[in-house]
């Protein structure tokens, strides 16, 4: 039995069985209740005095193919981030970058790319050289790619990937109002496929996006039905960005970010969940009690991918102050072996996977790419 007197579906105290109207009343407990609750959950499954700090490396930014109506790196949006910026780091540049953040205390390194799929190629090889490279350092690696397949996740696992991140970025229903270049579907059938490796999952989302609480109470039931939970789940604010479809979006107030964290924290008393981009618009004391209600992870780093992020020192010293451990690699699940590719038991399929593209389009969206082949 699980701390809710309900029937769990596993024997570990993770339930698999919220519904939106459950997940909706924790939100909006006084907030006192629902911090108690959320801190008494963490304290059992978690060292409350104690938090993950990654680094994260955008690999290749900018140029994207999708209409993500957050995004600065999408091709479609006049912004900041240029696509001659689009070629891919080295292996040696993303080792001086890894042994950096490792100095700073860091324990896990997470490599993005601004790739709607992953497709098999020299670039895919590139990423699991970097991968074989961070995991012999004995950091965390993490990537987070787009679509994979089941080979391509199979390959990743081989070269010693700690984790993939997929979000789910809102609720099924409102995704549609935020991407229009692939489905919710699609973003399930990456993380089943990463689901049938080693890696573990990190998949969570953003909110301030425009969309109601039943939207952020879906997206949490999305995934913690998903069985198992994943081990890791990101909450951003979103950072509105010039020139996106959501630049005039509303800042998140630090109240809804502590609720949001909370009822994560008490619906997925396992995972990690992790206290990811909008951290620049937190006061530090805000950021406490994120911790407090559950959080146990931040991202440091003056960026974050392209959005400002508060600088890796100044972090340090905040977590200096409030007494708080930083974690070492490794802590929650073993580390992967790395296979060298000449040992690797799976090969480039060049397979061409029918992601979906659903037909619909987000005139907001719509709109800001005429603004841009208008200028
Ligand atoms: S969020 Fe990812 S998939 Fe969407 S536009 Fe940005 S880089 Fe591309």
């Amino acid at each position: 039995m699980c701390d809710h007197n309900c029937q769990c579906s596993n024997n570990d105290g993770t339930r698999h069985n919220w519904t939106t109207e459950e997940i909706i009343a924790i939100y909006n407990k006084p907030l006192m209740e629902l911090l108690y609750e959320a801190a008494t959950v963490h304290r059992k499954y978690h060292d409350p005095n104690s938090v993950q700090v990654s680094s994260l490396l955008s690999i290749k930014t900018g140029g994207c193919s999708e209409d993500c109506a957050y995004c600065p790196q999408s091709a479609r949006y006049e912004t900041e981030v240029k696509i001659e910026n689009a070629d891919m780091m080295s292996v040696s540049q993303v080792k001086a970058q890894t042994l950096r953040a490792k100095s700073a205390g860091a324990s896990r390194v997470c490599m993005g790319a601004a790739w709607r799929n992953v497709k098999d190629g020299p670039e895919f090889e590139q990423v699991l050289e970097m991968v074989r490279t961070i995991n012999k350092l004995d950091m965390e690696v993490c990537c987070t790619l787009g679509m994979i397949t089941e080979n391509q996740a199979q390959r990743l696992a081989e070269a010693g990937l700690y984790a993939y991140n997929h979000n789910l970025d809102t609720s099924e229903d409102y995704y549609k109002e935020i991407i229009s270049t692939r489905s919710y579907q699609d973003r399930l059938q990456t993380i089943e496929n990463v689901r049938k490796t080693n890696i573990t999952v990190c998949s969570g989302g953003i909110i301030g996006m425009g969309e109601a609480l039943e939207d952020r109470a879906n997206m949490l039931v999305a995934l913690s039905t998903l069985n198992p939970q994943p081990e890791s789940v990101p909450i951003n604010a979103l950072v509105p960005v010039e020139g996106t479809p959501l630049e005039d979006a509303e800042p998140v107030a630090i109240w809804e970010m502590v609720r949001m964290v909370a009822t994560a924290r008490i619906v997925m008393p396992r995972s990690q969940v992790r206290l990811s981009a909008g951290r620049t618009q937190m006061s530090q004391e805000g950021q406490a009690l994120c911790f407090f209600a559950g959080a146990n992870s931040i991202f440091a780093g003056d960026k974050l991918l392209t959005t400002p992020n508060p600088d890796i020192n100044e972090d340090m010293r905040m977590l200096n102050e409030l007494g708080i451990r930083i974690q070492k690699p490794f802590e929650t699940h073993p580390q992967p072996a790395t296979v060298e590719a000449a040992d690797s038991q799976y090969h480039s399929l060049g397979e061409n996977p029918k992601w979906t593209r659903p037909t619909h389009k987000i005139e907001r969206n719509e709109e800001k790419k005429r603004v841009k082949v208008g200028k």
